[in-house]
C-alpha cells in the first residue's frame, strides 16, 4: 500500500517537473572514448585549426554543450585534436589542435578540416570537454556512412555527427556531461 502510494507520488513528482525537452532528456551523457596515443596538453586557444596551404576539406563542428538537466554549459573547455588529410598528426607541435570555451550559451564552433584516415581507424576527430570545475569527458565525433565505421571496433553510432552542407560542410554535435 505504502509502496504504491510513494511509486504514484513519485510520478507524479516526476511528471510535474519534467521540462518539455524529450531530445535532451532522452539523450543521457556523451559515452566516453579513449584518448588515443596523439593527445597533447596545453594546445593553443583558437576557434579555426585551418592554416595556410592546409591541404583537406573545409568543415564547421558546432553545437552546444549541455548538462544532464538539460541546461546550457557555459565556459567549458572544448579541445579538439585530429589527423590532418593525409591521416597524421603533429606530435611535435601543435598543427590540428586546438581549444575554446563555451559561449553563454554553451556553444562552440569550430572550423578546420575533414581528417584523413590512418591504418585501422575510421574517420574521426578526438576531443576534451570539460565543464568548470568538473570531470573531463573525453571522447571521439565520427561521420556518418563513412564505409570504415563498421570496421572500427572503437566506433559508437552515439557519436556521429549530424552533417549537412549550409555553404560550407557542418557537422554538428552536442555534448551531455556531468554539471550543475
Ligand atoms: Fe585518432
Amino acid at each position: 500500500m505504502l509502496a504504491a502510494a510513494a511509486s504514484w507520488y513519485f510520478a507524479k513528482g516526476f511528471a510535474a517537473t519534467l521540462e518539455p525537452t524529450p531530445a535532451c532528456a532522452d539523450a543521457g551523457a556523451t559515452p566516453a572514448q579513449t584518448p588515443g596515443p596523439f593527445f597533447k596538453p596545453r594546445s593553443p586557444e583558437r576557434k579555426s585549426l585551418r592554416e595556410a596551404g592546409m591541404e583537406g576539406t573545409p568543415i564547421v563542428i558546432e553545437g552546444q554543450v549541455r548538462s544532464t538537466r538539460c541546461k546550457p554549459v557555459a565556459g567549458a573547455l572544448v579541445d579538439f585534436w585530429q589527423a590532418d588529410a593525409k591521416g597524421n598528426y603533429d606530435n611535435e607541435g601543435f598543427r590540428l589542435r586546438g581549444h575554446q570555451y563555451t559561449d553563454d550559451s554553451g556553444r562552440y564552433r569550430l572550423e578546420t578540416i575533414v581528417p584523413g584516415l590512418y591504418p585501422g581507424r575510421t574517420r574521426h576527430f578526438h576531443v576534451r570537454v570539460q565543464p568548470p570545475n568538473r570531470a573531463v569527458l573525453t571522447t571521439q565525433l565520427y561521420f556518418p556512412g563513412e564505409p570504415g565505421n563498421k570496421r572500427d571496433g572503437i566506433f559508437n553510432p552515439k557519436l556521429v555527427l549530424d552533417l549537412r552542407e549550409i555553404g560550407v560542410k557542418t557537422g554538428r554535435f552536442d555534448f551531455v556531461v556531468e554539471a550543475a
